[in-house]
This record gives structure tokens, sequence and C-alpha cells, in this order.
């Protein structure tokens, strides 16, 4: 199946400049959500993960079932000021300046290897910033799994040494 057909590009969204990736028409899709669930899981089978961590809003949608399918648990990274208990921060790059993502001190253990989740990665700055919650939990990133890149804006470069799977690269 052609998991990019069931993506939409929507030119100047949120703002000018920005082709944004709209997922929503492949999670209406069942047969194409299920086919990204599972090839993600099958791209990350070897990676023997303890829990699945999922950046806000969008990586949920990936991230959950994952965590389901697996059997391990599963741990939200917010933005921040939207968790309720004691929490590790991570200050990440946007496009135009600095963002604050959070993640609570009890998501993985330490010693147990992590998978991170999202929909798209871009510059990769929001990824780098959830390697550093994770890390600081004494938690180790296993990989990182998103269901398209864009490649021209080399995010891969900046989350080197660490193993990333991407279903779809454009
Ligand atoms: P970045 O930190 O630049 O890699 O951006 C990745 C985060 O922003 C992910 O959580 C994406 O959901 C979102 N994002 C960035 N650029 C796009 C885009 N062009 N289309 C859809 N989502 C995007």
């Amino acid at each position: 199946m052609d998991l990019e057909q069931h993506i939409a590009e929507v030119p100047d969204f949120p703002q000018k400049g920005i082709a944004f990736k709209d997922i929503t028409p492949l999670l209406k899709n069942p047969d194409a959500f299920s086919v990204a669930v599972h090839s993600l899981m099958h791209h990350c089978a070897d990676l023997a993960i303890d829990a699945v961590v999922a950046i806000e809003a969008r990586g949920y949608l990936l991230g959950a079932p994952l965590a389901l399918l697996w059997g391990v648990g599963f741990v939200p990274v917010r933005k921040v000021g939207k968790l309720p208990r004691d929490t590790y921060q991570a200050d990440y790059e946007l496009e135009y300046g600095l963002s604050t993502i959070e993640m609570h001190r009890d998501g993985p253990n330490a010693g147990e290897r992590a998978l991170i989740i999202d929909d798209v990665l871009a510059t990769g700055g929001t990824l780098e910033g959830a390697i550093r919650l994770v890390e600081q939990s004494g938690a180790t990133v296993a990989g990182l799994g998103v269901l398209l890149e864009i490649e021209a804006l080399r995010g891969r470069d900046r989350l080197e040494g660490y193993r990333l799977e991407s279903l779809l690269v454009v």
C-alpha cells in the first residue's frame, strides 16, 4: 500500500512557507492506519522495547496502538504546563524560537528501553528534546520512529547516533 497517498499536503499551514503534512486522511482509512501501525511495529521489532514514549499530539495516535500491540507501557510527552505531577523538562528549538516539553518523572523507569514516536520528522528539534527527557529519566533511547520524514530539513543529521525508522521519506 502506498501510504503517501493517504497524507494530504497543505501549503502555507499553519504559516506561510510551511508545507503541512496532514495525516488525518490516513487515520480515517482503517486499512491505511493499520498498515502504518503494523509497519512501524515490524521496523522496530528488533529493538526490545519496554516503553513507548510519544509526543503530543499526533505522536499519540501512532504510539498508543503500538504500545498496546507490544504490551508495553505508554508514556506521553506534553507541552509545558499540561502534566500534573513532577516532570523532567527539555527546551527544544522551533523554527522561530524555543519551546519546552515535559514528561512525568515516573515515565520510563531507569534502565528501560524506550522507543520515541512522533508523526512527522522535520528539523529534528522535537525528537531531540524528547531524547533528552528520556535520558534524564535514566532510561535508554532504543530508537525513534516516525510515519514521515521530510528529508530536505535534515532532521536525521541532528539525530545521529540514534536508530531512526521512518516509514516514508519525502
Ligand atoms: P521538528 O521539531 O522540526 O522535527 O518538527 C516536528 C514536530 O512538528 C512534529 O511533532 C510534527 O507533528 C510537527 N511538524 C513539523 N513540521 C511539520 C509539517 N511540515 N507537517 C506536519 N507536522 C509538522
